[in-house]
């Protein structure tokens, strides 16, 4: 990988990371559980506090995945897929330049696991 390349794939890993960061920080405090008011009332804060939860948990996935694509930086194997060994294509990296896994492998993992977000509607 070209050098520069690679530090825009770091710059805009460290930009994902304040993010990931800030989403977190803005939304802890609406992981708090009270229940007063009404039965509407209950009902918006469970919903806000499901949504916090949501933003929270991929925020933190997010980071986790910035903290390994960093990891892989720092060990030379940035850029290649976790699963194939294939390299990543720029354009997938400049989208989700934490991503471990090139397209076809994502693709693959995508149907073997059941969709998170669809937890939230059941
Ligand atoms: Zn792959």
């Amino acid at each position: 990988m070209k050098d520069t390349k690679f530090l825009e794939y770091r710059r805009l890993l460290v930009i994902a990371e304040n993010d990931a960061r800030d989403r977190l920080a803005h939304e802890r405090p609406g992981i708090n559980i009270q229940t007063h008011g009404d039965a509407i009332d209950n009902l918006i804060e469970a919903l806000d506090r499901e949504q916090s939860i949501t933003t929270s948990m991929r925020a933190t996935e997010v980071l986790r995945n910035i903290h390994a694509a960093f990891a892989r930086m720092a060990d030379g194997s940035y850029g290649e897929c976790a699963h194939c060994g294939e390299s990543i294509s720029p354009k997938r990296l400049a989208a989700l330049p934490w991503t471990p896994n090139c397209i076809r492998c994502q693709e693959r993992l995508d149907e073997q696991q059941p969709d998170t977000d669809r937890l939230s509607a059941a």
